[in-house]
């Protein structure tokens, strides 16, 4: 074990304590990093620091009083330490953060996915003494197929399904998936109808670049001739499951599940993922090289894969502070 500084300390939250910063605390602190807008990594900190296209997530979602935006590759000095984002391929303004102190560095990946998508920015490599990474598919059985076989499978359901006058209704998450999945559909030229829980956060995405073909709003009584794109929730209503001529499809990496379908209450799971996949995970660790592995939200027996490729690593429960003490 390296003699490393004080960097980081781990309780349920990531925190680096010099400076009072939390790292995607899902509870209120004075000074939270935000990785992404997805709640599960979000809170209405006192003063949040993110992204540009996360602040207006943030605020269209929890509306919090103050911010700290900083563009990718921005270096922010905050005390002794110096503090900038890269992005992280995950969602729109999703981001790692790289904190450095007296020439060590810590790097904290929050979700993240290597490979390109159309609607992310593409993910940096970024060198770090210290690597925190999500591990959410670090089990071999998750190999995701290719984007462009998932795109394909997608694209091909939703032609065929209408050309046979049935309707495919998609199930995406509001943020992220179901703007990539919007995407998709429209480069393809396949008519859709867009949920407003999904819709509302289209205009940021056009703010920052991305462009759609034409879409219209999801109406309850005009459901014939496109596909519906639907937050996650609306796959519970019975109505939609019940349509003698609609076809069910949830988009996620757990579609690599067998029988995905039935977990999801669905006709059919597309693994389109947003996160790195089993392969992706060793990729990073391999391209990196970071001194220090520490493993978050995911299968703890990753750990001994990476252990075996060579990697000094461990969970994060298994930092301990003073290991980090000088
Ligand atoms: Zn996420």
């Amino acid at each position: 074990m390296t003699d490393w500084p004080r960097l980081f300390h781990f309780e349920r939250d990531l925190h680096i304590p010099e400076i009072d910063l939390w790292l995607d605390s899902k509870r209120v602190k004075p000074f939270g990093f935000v990785s992404h807008a997805h709640t599960d990594h979000l809170a209405r900190h006192k003063k949040i620091l993110c992204t540009p296209p996360t602040a207006e997530f943030v605020q269209q979602r929890i509306k919090p009083t103050h911010y700290q935006p900083v563009e990718f590759g921005q270096e922010l000095s905050v005390g002794d330490y110096k503090i900038s984002l890269h992005p992280a391929g995950h969602i729109l303004g999703s981001a790692q953060i790289k904190i450095q102190k007296n020439g060590i560095s810590l790097l904290y990946t929050g979700d993240f996915r290597l490979h390109p998508s159309r609607t992310v920015e593409p993910f940096e490599y970024v060198q770090a003494d210290v690597l925190i990474m999500e591990t959410t598919f670090g089990q071999a059985r998750y190999r995701m197929p290719s984007r462009e076989e998932v795109e394909d499978r997608l694209i091909d359901r939703c032609k065929t399904l209408l050309a046979k006058n049935k309707t495919p209704i998609i199930f995406a998450y509001s943020l992220g998936k179901g703007q990539e999945a919007l995407k998709i559909l429209t480069d393809a030229q396949i008519p859709v109808a867009v949920e407003e829980q999904i819709a509302r956060y289209v205009p940021t995405y056009e703010k920052f670049g991305v462009t759609f073909g034409h879409y219209e709003l999801f109406d309850r009584n005009d459901l014939r001739g496109k596909a519906l794109l639907l937050p996650v929730n609306y796959r519970f209503h019975r109505f939609y499951k019940m349509l003698s001529f609609g076809y069910t499809i949830y988009l996620s990496g757990w579609g690599m599940e067998p029988n995905a379908h039935r977990r999801f209450g669905v006709n059919e799971v597309i693994p389109l993922s947003d996160h790195a996949d089993y392969h992706q995970l060793l990729e990073l660790a391999d391209a990196l090289k970071p001194q220090e592995i520490y493993c978050t939200h995911g299968f703890p027996q990753f750990v001994e894969e990476l252990r075996a490729a060579g990697h000094n690593a461990r969970t994060l429960e298994e930092a301990s502070p003073l290991q980090h003490d000088l």
